[in-house]
């Protein structure tokens, strides 16, 4: 088995990245697996630079192949905000339900077409030999005018999908991982680490 480190705490995205590459020879490992215990500063201006340098200074420290992703909405009536700011979006400690509130009042008589929206993914693969390769993914959708939906997390209540006339958060989980900007950058990231 190869052991790639996965630079995150959440064991959400971990359940979801072995579930991935399970018919594969790697072993996803933790920060805390690894004993590694650094907080990175995201304060790159886009998700992949965010994600590269997690990715290599948690490779740097470990000396293992380390993924590391970072993800956002971008609402494009609002020049893609929140953005790389999606989780201090109104502040870190706001919750979402005050974070979705306040982006429907400002798209508040906003019409349909001008609601589009994105969940966007990047992961960043960092090598031990220096060198570092990268996926991005989106989910295109759209802001919808109330919260539905009691699944998924962050901003799922408010981005609604017209091609499966449902809100994010209403998605089983399963489908959602086969949809999502994550699901997608993970299954891409994939295909570079099993060549
Ligand atoms: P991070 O990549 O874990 O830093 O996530 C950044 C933030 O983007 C999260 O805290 C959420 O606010 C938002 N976000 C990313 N992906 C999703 C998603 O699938 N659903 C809802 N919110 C998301």
């Amino acid at each position: 088995m190869r052991q790639v480190l996965f630079a995150t705490t959440n064991e959400n995205k971990l359940r979801e990245i072995r579930q991935i590459l399970a018919d594969t020879d790697i072993e996803v490992i933790s920060l805390k697996d690894a004993g590694i215990n650094i907080e990175v500063n995201e304060d790159g201006t886009t998700f992949e630079v965010n994600a590269v340098k997690k990715a290599e200074t948690i490779m740097k420290a470990s000396g293992k192949l380390t993924l590391a992703d970072d993800s956002g909405l971008e609402v494009d009536f609002l020049n893609k905000e929140p953005g790389i700011y999606s989780a201090r979006y109104c502040g870190v400690n706001t919750s979402y339900r005050i974070k979705n509130r306040n982006i429907l009042e400002r798209l508040t008589d906003v019409p349909d077409e001008e609601r589009s929206a994105r969940f966007v993914c990047a992961i960043a693969a960092a090598y031990p030999d220096g060198h570092t390769v990268t996926v991005q993914a989106t989910m295109e959708g759209r802001i919808g005018y109330e919260e539905k939906g009691t699944n998924g997390f962050g901003y799922d209540p408010i981005f609604y999908l017209p091609e499966y006339g449902c809100y994010s958060a209403e998605l089983p989980p399963e489908k959602k991982n086969e949809i999502s900007h994550r699901g997608k950058a993970l299954r891409l990231i994939k295909e570079k680490l099993i060549i």
